[in-house]
Formats: C-alpha cells, sequence, structure tokens
C-alpha cells in the first residue's frame, strides 16, 4: 500500500507578500472567477453568502480524496496516521490563524450555526435557570437567535436585546445598561452579515466580563476580512464557518476558553468522543475531541487548513487597505445610482453594501443584475428582526472580497441604471 504522502506540493501558488496587493493576481488563484457564462465575466458580489475557493483549497480537498483518504484517530496503518496528521494539522494551523491560545481550544463543527448551537446546548442549557437572561443584539444572524430561544423556552429564561440605531450602529452604551445579574452569556457578531457594521465587540467583552459574564463572538463574517484575532478579542466563545473563510462547506470552527469546555458535557454521543464505553457508564475523551463525536469532515478541515495558508501568505494590512479604498469606492457608486438608499450607514463598516431601490424589490434588482452575470444577494439576509427593526422587508446586498474589483464595483452600478430604465418601462 502506498504510503500517503502529507507533504505533497499544492499545485496553486500563493501571492508573494513583498509585492503591494494585487488584486489581479489574487484573482488569478480562483477558478470559478474566470468564468464568463455567455461570453460575458462572471461578477460575483454574495461574498458574505459563501466565498469562492481558491486553487490551493480546491487541490488539497482533491489531493486527500487522491491520496490520503482514511478514517482518522483509530487507525494504526500508516495511510490513516497520515490523514490523523493533515486533519490534526489543520486544527493548528485554524488555531494560528485565528491566534486562539492553541490547537486543543479548537473544536471542527459543520459551521457558524452549529458552533453556536452547541454552545447553546452544551455550555448554556444546564446553567439557565427561569428568569435568567441571554443577551443578543438587534442585528444578529438568526443562527445566533434561534439556538438561544430553544433554550431559553426550554429553561423559562428570556432573551434581551441591545438596540441599533437607525444607521444600523449598535448601541453600546444600551447593551452595557442591560447587563445583569441575571445575564449568562452575551452572544453578538463581530461584523453584521446584513449591513457590514463592525462592532466594538472588545469593549462588549471588557463590560461583560466586568461582571463575570461569558461572551460568544460570531466571527462568521469576521474571519474572511483578517479582523479576527482570538485573544485580543478576549471572548469565551468564537464561532466562524470555513466556506466563508475561501474553505470548503460543512466544516467550521468553535473556539472556547479551554475551562469553559472543559466544564462542559458533550454535545453529541458516538465514537471518537468516548474514553471508555460500557452499558453501565461511559466517560468522555479530553477536548476537543469530545465535541466531535462521529467520523469528520477530514477533508473540508484539509481544506480549510489550505485556505488558512493560503490567507497566512498574504499581507494582512494590505488586504485590508484594499478591502477598505474597495469598500469607499462601492458605497459612493452604489449611492449615487438614483432611487438608491444605502441601509446601513455605521461608520465602522467592512465589505458590505445593503441598499433598497425606490418602487423596485430587491429580489427583481437582484434577478435582473443576474442577466448580466452579477450576482448579488436580496432578502433578509436571515435577519429578520434586523429588517423589522430598519422598517424594510428586505434590502439587496453586494458583498466583497479580497478578489473583487473596482471593475465589478462599476459593473454593479451600470447593472443598477438598467434595473432602473427595466422597470421604468
Ligand atoms: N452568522 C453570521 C453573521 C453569518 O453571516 C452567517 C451566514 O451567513 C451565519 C452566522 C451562519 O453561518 P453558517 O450558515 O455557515 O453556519
Amino acid at each position: 500500500m502506498p504510503a500517503a504522502d502529507v507533504r505533497a506540493p499544492l499545485r496553486a501558488s500563493v501571492p508573494d507578500t513583498r509585492a503591494p496587493y494585487d488584486v489581479e493576481r489574487v484573482r488569478r488563484e480562483f477558478p470559478l472567477l474566470a468564468l464568463s457564462p455567455d461570453g460575458r465575466p462572471l461578477v460575483y458580489l454574495d461574498s458574505a453568502a459563501t466565498s469562492q475557493k481558491p486553487a490551493a483549497v480546491i487541490a488539497a480537498t482533491a489531493d486527500f480524496y487522491a491520496r490520503s483518504n482514511a478514517n482518522i484517530h483509530r487507525g494504526v496503518y500508516r495511510l490513516s496516521e497520515a490523514a490523523t496528521a493533515l486533519y490534526e494539522g489543520a486544527r493548528a494551523k485554524v488555531a494560528r490563524f485565528l491566534n486562539a491560545p492553541g490547537p486543543g481550544d479548537i473544536v471542527f463543527t459543520r459551521g457558524t450555526t452549529e458552533s453556536i448551537n452547541l454552545v447553546a446546548q452544551s455550555y448554556l442549557r444546564p446553567r439557565l435557570a427561569a428568569g435568567d437572561e441571554i443577551l443578543v443584539t438587534a442585528m444578529e444572524h438568526h443562527s445566533n437567535i434561534v439556538p438561544w430561544q430553544l433554550v431559553a423556552a426550554e429553561r423559562g429564561a428570556v432573551l434581551r436585546v441591545a438596540p441599533v440605531s437607525d444607521r444600523g450602529e449598535l448601541d453600546v452604551a444600551a447593551l452595557e445598561g442591560l447587563l445583569s445579574d441575571r445575564t449568562r452569556i452575551v452572544a453578538l457578531a463581530q461584523i453584521s452579515n446584513a449591513l457590514g457594521t463592525v462592532n466594538p465587540v472588545g469593549d462588549v467583552v471588557r463590560a461583560a466580563h466586568h461582571r463575570g459574564i461569558p461572551v460568544l463572538v460570531d466571527g462568521a463574517q469576521a474571519a474572511p476580512h483578517l479582523a479576527a484575532d482570538i485573544q485580543s478579542l478576549g471572548c469565551d466563545f468564537f464561532a466562524c464557518s470555513g466556506h466563508k473563510l475561501f474553505g470548503p462547506t460543512g466544516i467550521g470552527v468553535l473556539y472556547g476558553r479551554a475551562e469553559l469546555l472543559d466544564g462542559m458535557a458533550p454535545w453529541q454521543g458516538g465514537g471518537d468522543m468516548i474514553a471508555a464505553v460500557s452499558f453501565e457508564r461511559s466517560t468522555w475523551a479530553a477536548v476537543p475531541a469530545k465535541f466531535e463525536a462521529g467520523t469528520p469532515n477530514i477533508a473540508g478541515a484539509v481544506g480549510l487548513g489550505a485556505a488558512v495558508d493560503f490567507l497566512s501568505a498574504l499581507d494582512h494590512e494590505a488586504v485590508r487597505g484594499y478591502e477598505a479604498a474597495l469598500l469607499r469606492y462601492a458605497t459612493e457608486r452604489i449611492a449615487a445610482v438614483p432611487d438608491v438608499r444605502l441601509v446601513g450607514t455605521a461608520p465602522e463598516k467592512a465589505s458590505i453594501v445593503s441598499f433598497v431601490m425606490d418602487g423596485v424589490h430587491p429580489h427583481d434588482i437582484a434577478t435582473i443584475l443576474d442577466a448580466d452575470n452579477i450576482c448579488i444577494r436580496a432578502g433578509h439576509h436571515c435577519a429578520q428582526p434586523l429588517m423589522a427593526r430598519l422598517g424594510v422587508a428586505a434590502t439587496a446586498r453586494a458583498s466583497f472580497a479580497l478578489y473583487s474589483t473596482r471593475a465589478e464595483v462599476d459593473a454593479l452600478a451600470a447593472g443598477l441604471e438598467r434595473v432602473r430604465q427595466v422597470m421604468a418601462r
């Protein structure tokens, strides 16, 4: 049997960090961005929903299945040991990328949604009594609302909601005012997926910790913009999704503070999460295996490791500067289209422009743009309470990543002019 080659070179290259940020070079790493259906370029402006994948990620995933596939942890043969090394190596890469204290604090999940459900069920549920409070913000994704509602309903606890302004800015003072002796957890997004607002999560963590309250940060949108730094945030839990981070779908991350993860009961039972099993009693493996019952998404973890390698090779300051300039440009261009109103104009924003157009439903905007190969999202963005707060049923949303360009923003602006013409007929 051939030994798996865990050091197989990836077929794709990574950009040179010493050169100035070269978006065209970065784009060449993403095969899908080169597609031109019907002979016209594809303009992908839905990266907040899911990002495109660099060739390195596609290659790493395919290479895993082609050369290293075996189940992990339990095999004593070399192929299984190689697969285990790849899986655990990916965990170490993710820990470094997110600046977690160590790989042992990183649990692989299916994604942000599963990570938050894990915390709700395994951390909070046993600690929640009638009348206790869970504090979220008005701009949360449903994934950071509904898991808490499930445990709150069961335990007779209450969901409290920190307000946002008309501009979509979190009212931090109001949030702090809502912290009480009954607050058992604070859960908030670092970046809003519907508006792009960047929340001052560090301030929230400090205020909550002052009262001994743990904080979960939903980093689904922050991680791809290289804004996640778990140790400097100081949060207790951090959740993100591989597929938004240029990695595969079906793999995600939960970071938890070691003492908290240690003190939590398993979330699902099965193979690989036990120390010993008998019909009388079972005991649990150590963290993180305790939370990874069953065969995990091994190839997904390997792909996520490759995504993290890809990102780690970039000059983060250069990427952040590029994305900030692109957001400013996109904001100006979209706001200048007649009849368009931006939704969410907080001073601190990242890579998302949400908007409405007078007299045109966001779904019609997105459908008409699609005829020009322009992909944007329209709807409530899994943030119905936020839409209600801002008095809109839905918005159109363009979202950008490190491969998005000014030319794509120009194509969107021109497309929006065409939407107006089509709808005026
Ligand atoms: N939280 C935020 C802020 C998101 O943007 C998303 C996805 O859009 C999620 C949670 C849920 O992520 P997933 O569907 O990958 O679990």
